[in-house]
This record gives structure tokens, C-alpha cells and sequence, in this order.
């Protein structure tokens, strides 16, 4: 549901998601860093599954657990940073702002 502005009653509101933004890059930082550091035990366990298949196998396995240990720490970082600067946005910065009025306001005083 589209928000309405609380001086003029305008239904014309532009969102900024600054926010949003910076806790989504925060968070794609935070979660890859912390991916790096589970990577090292994806690598491990992968290189383990691999060396079933021999020594390639086991090199092939521990890029492909340290890979996906990596880029799971950066989606699940950048979803909860997506999620709490969805939460800074609407509580705490004024990201509405009324396009007949210019009046800006959060979300959850309006
Ligand atoms: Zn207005």
C-alpha cells in the first residue's frame, strides 16, 4: 500500500531507500567476510566428498565447497542487511517525501 502524505493528504510520495543501500552493501560485505571464514571448512568438507573421486576430485571438491561457502555468507549478509535497512528506513530515517509538498516523513508516522 502506497503511503500518503500526513500534511497534504497527496498520494504523489517518492521513497529513497538510502537506507536500504548502504545496510544491503554493508551487509554483502559482512556476510561474504564471514563467508570466507566458513569456506574454509566448506573447502574442507568438499575436499573430503572429493577424495572419493581420487585427488581431483578432492581439489575440485574443496574449490567448489570454498565457492559456494562464500557466496552464500555474501546472499544471506546482503538479505539481512537488505532486511534491516528496510527496518532503518521506514523507523528511523524520513525516506517518504511528498511530491506536491516536499514534506518528508517515515513511514511509520504516516
Ligand atoms: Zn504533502
Amino acid at each position: 500500500m502506497p503511503p500518503q502524505c500526513p500534511i497534504c493528504r497527496s498520494g504523489r510520495i517518492a521513497a529513497h531507500h538510502t537506507g536500504r543501500k548502504i545496510c544491503t552493501s554493508l551487509g554483502t560485505v559482512a556476510g561474504a567476510i564471514s563467508g570466507i571464514a566458513a569456506a574454509c571448512s566448506g573447502a574442507r568438507i568438499g575436499a573430503t566428498v572429493g577424495a572419493i573421486a581420487g585427488p581431483a576430485g578432492s581439489v575440485i571438491g574443496g574449490l567448489a565447497g570454498a565457492l559456494l561457502s562464500g557466496l552464500a555468507g555474501g546472499i544471506a549478509g546482503g538479505s539481512a542487511g537488505a532486511a534491516l535497512g528496510d527496518f532503518v528506513d521506514e523507523s528511523i530515517l524520513d525516506s517518504f517525501e511528498c511530491l506536491d509538498c516536499k514534506h518528508t516523513f517515515s513511514g511509520n508516522r504516516a
